[in-house]
């Protein structure tokens, strides 16, 4: 489709084409050296502290916590550039099973909740009882898109905000939500926020990352067959949805393949 465009094109506006792709591409690079160099400096600083002779054992503590804390953005800044160039050459391969989104969304809220109380934010889960919610999906993939979701929602809910995840049967398909009562989108954001690189324009606390998260969340979410959208209202919070397969649409000889 986007040969088939630049074939219509006239030289110049291939030209003009040619030269927005190319400045995308440097602003990329210099967000990524940008969102790369804080955590490294910070992890630099700290170790040459630590090389210091005589460094007391309770700033040790706390120098060690930070440099941990710095390379662990770090290598998930990679981690996100690595699933983004997987993105845009051959997609995500997922390994599907038939799994429990219910245990699924559980362990997601729980790995979440140190977090959620250091931040003063309510953190809550649910999922309708008696429903299935087997879906066929790839659980590492499931739980690095609700660690998406949260973190994010997580990152935008003030104080004395709250979260709501859930989970529900809805067709052929489990639909999981994560709610939150932040600041919301504006309008003119909400049809970009699944694009590569993009950060919403009006962010009062601009937030720290490369704009990929949600990028990786829909490649993910499509992977599986399923679907991924937003709905918001500035100042009343976003809801992320996604669906998946759930299992019981399958056959059961389907079925039996998968586990
Ligand atoms: P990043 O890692 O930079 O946050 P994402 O792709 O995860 O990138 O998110 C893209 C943008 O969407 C964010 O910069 C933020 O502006 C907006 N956004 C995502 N989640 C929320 C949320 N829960 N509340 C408000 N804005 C959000």
């Amino acid at each position: 489709c986007y040969n088939l465009l630049t074939n219509l094109m006239s030289p110049h506006e291939k030209l003009a084409e040619l030269k927005d792709r190319l400045e995308a591409k440097i602003r990329l690079m210099q967000d990524v050296a940008h969102e790369l160099k804080n955590p490294l400096s910070v992890i630099h600083g700290y170790a040459s502290y630590l090389s210091k002779e005589n460094v007391p054992p309770a700033e040790i503590k706390k120098a060690l916590r930070a440099i941990l804390a710095n390379a662990e953005r770090v290598t998930a800044m990679v981690g996100q550039l690595q699933d983004a160039v997987r993105l845009e050459s051959t997609g995500f391969a997922v390994e599907t099973r038939v799994v429990d989104g219910s245990a699924l969304l559980q362990e997601a809220v729980e790995s979440a909740e140190l977090e959620a109380r250091r931040r003063g934010v309510g953190l809550h889960w649910r999922s309708t009882v008696g429903d299935s919610l087997l879906v066929v999906a790839d659980s590492k993939r499931v739980m690095q898109i609700l660690a998406n979701l949260i973190g994010n929602a997580l990152k935008f809910t003030p104080n004395g905000g709250t979260i709501n995840v859930d989970a529900q049967r809805d067709g052929d398909s489990v639909r999981f939500a994560v709610i939150d009562t932040g600041p919301g989108i504006s309008a003119a954001d909400l049809p970009h926020l699944f694009d590569r690189f993009y950060q919403a324009q009006d962010n009062t606390q601009k937030s720290a990352g490369l704009g990929l998260g949600l990028a990786i969340c829909k490649g993910l979410v499509e992977a599986h067959g399923g679907r991924i959208w937003v709905s918001s209202l500035p100042g009343m919070g976003c809801a992320f949805n996604f669906t998946l397969p759930a299992a019981s649409a399958l056959t059961p000889a389907a079925v039996r393949d998968t586990i």
